[in-house]
């Protein structure tokens, strides 16, 4: 059993095809699908989209939509969390790639709406998905401070060093792998591969993006993920359907499905 634990197929890009694209996932093996829905306009539609079978549902507000959203988004958002197939908080996080870097201002914005989110995961006991880009150590430093609370949670397609995988790892948290880790350029990713217990990684696609090698350049699906699972297998020198097996484990446990 396949889980794809990240992904966004309520995106227009699969608008024409959406039904073919979740039969060819399951025609891979792919038997439960995470789709995150990470602004407010979009929970409604993957609540309703979560009562297909095999989708389960994140539900949050993005960095970068921390000039879009109102207080009384977080007061819903912690309403529709207890829906019973919505697994997780996500994603959430920082993202400092597209911010003006002179205002310190935004940085702050996003990460007061992060820790907004944050106590919420754990209020409702729910894991956080969360997305950091260009944020590691801002990132760690509030995770820290949060420590004692016993957040827990998957950074989504971790993009960090070792010595940052390794402090995640030290904190509780799980790491996502997507298709970057089949680029000729991504031997970091693959060390920290090499190097995290594979009971610490969860397989994940984020559709439509991040395509893997093979199908770069080219619309990212659900059933691409076994170009990853195989990465990983290969790495972690398993088979894989024991890699399948072991991080669906991994899914299933933090996740509680
Ligand atoms: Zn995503």
């Amino acid at each position: 059993m396949i889980i794809d634990t990240h992904a966004h197929l309520l995106d227009a890009k699969f608008d024409a095809d959406r039904q073919t694209v979740i039969q060819r996932a399951f025609d891979a093996g792919v038997r439960a699908i995470f789709e995150i829905a990470c602004e407010p306009k979009d929970w409604d539609a993957a609540l309703e989209f979560s009562k297909n079978d095999f989708i389960y549902t994140a539900l949050g507000i993005h960095p970068l939509e921390v000039k879009n959203y109102q207080a009384k988004d977080l007061a819903r958002l912690e309403t529709l969390l207890t829906s019973p197939k919505c697994i997780a908080v996500g994603e959430i996080g920082l993202d400092y790639h597209y911010i003006d870097h002179s205002s310190k201002l935004e940085k702050l914005d996003q990460l007061d709406l992060f820790a907004s989110q944050i106590a919420i995961s754990k209020k409702l006991k729910k894991p956080a998905i969360i997305h950091c880009r260009d944020a590691y150590q801002d990132m760690l430093d509030l995770l820290d401070s949060f420590a004692e609370y016993g957040v827990s949670g998957v950074i989504h397609c971790f993009s960090g060093n070792t010595c940052e995988a390794e402090k995640f790892l030290e904190m509780g948290f799980l790491l996502g792998i997507d298709g970057p880790l089949t680029y000729k350029n991504s031997n970091a990713l693959r060390d920290v591969v090499f190097k995290t217990d594979i009971s610490k990684l969860l397989i994940e696609t984020d559709c439509p993006y991040l395509p893997p090698q093979k199908y770069r350049g080219q619309r990212n699906e659900p059933s691409y993920i076994t170009e990853t699972l195989e990465a990983v297998a290969k790495i972690k020198k398993l088979s894989v359907e024991e890699t399948v097996r072991i991080t669906s484990e991994n899914a299933k446990k933090l996740f509680a499905i």
